[in-house]
C-alpha cells in the first residue's frame, strides 16, 4: 500500500509508493517528509555552486568557465579551440 503524507514545507499532499518505501527500508533511510517538488528544489538549490570552475584552455590558454569534471584528464579547450581542433577533423 502506498501512504500519503503531508509535506512539511508547501502542506500539499504526496504519495510514497510501495517501491520508494522499500527502497527506503532497504537503505535504512528514512521516509521523507516533503513532497517531490520541493525535494527536487532543494536539491536544485544546492546546484549552482557546483561543478563550475574557470580553467585555461590546454591549447592557447585563454580563461574559461567550464562545468566539465576535472576527472578524466582531457585536455579542455575554449570554444574557438574547440571548433578548430574537433570539428574540423570531423569535417
Ligand atoms: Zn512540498
Ligand atoms: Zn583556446
Amino acid at each position: 500500500m502506498s501512504e500519503t503524507k503531508i509535506c512539511i514545507k508547501c502542506s500539499r499532499q504526496f504519495e510514497i509508493s510501495d517501491l520508494e518505501k522499500d527502497i527506503r527500508k532497504k537503505a535504512n533511510a528514512p521516509l521523507p517528509d516533503k513532497c517531490h517538488f520541493c525535494r527536487l528544489k532543494t536539491r536544485y538549490n544546492k546546484l549552482p555552486m557546483y561543478g563550475f570552475r574557470k580553467v585555461k584552455c590546454h591549447y592557447c590558454g585563454a580563461e574559461i568557465v567550464t562545468s566539465v569534471p576535472d576527472t578524466e584528464g582531457r585536455p579542455i579547450a575554449c570554444n574557438k579551440c574547440y571548433r578548430e581542433k574537433f570539428l574540423t577533423e570531423i569535417n
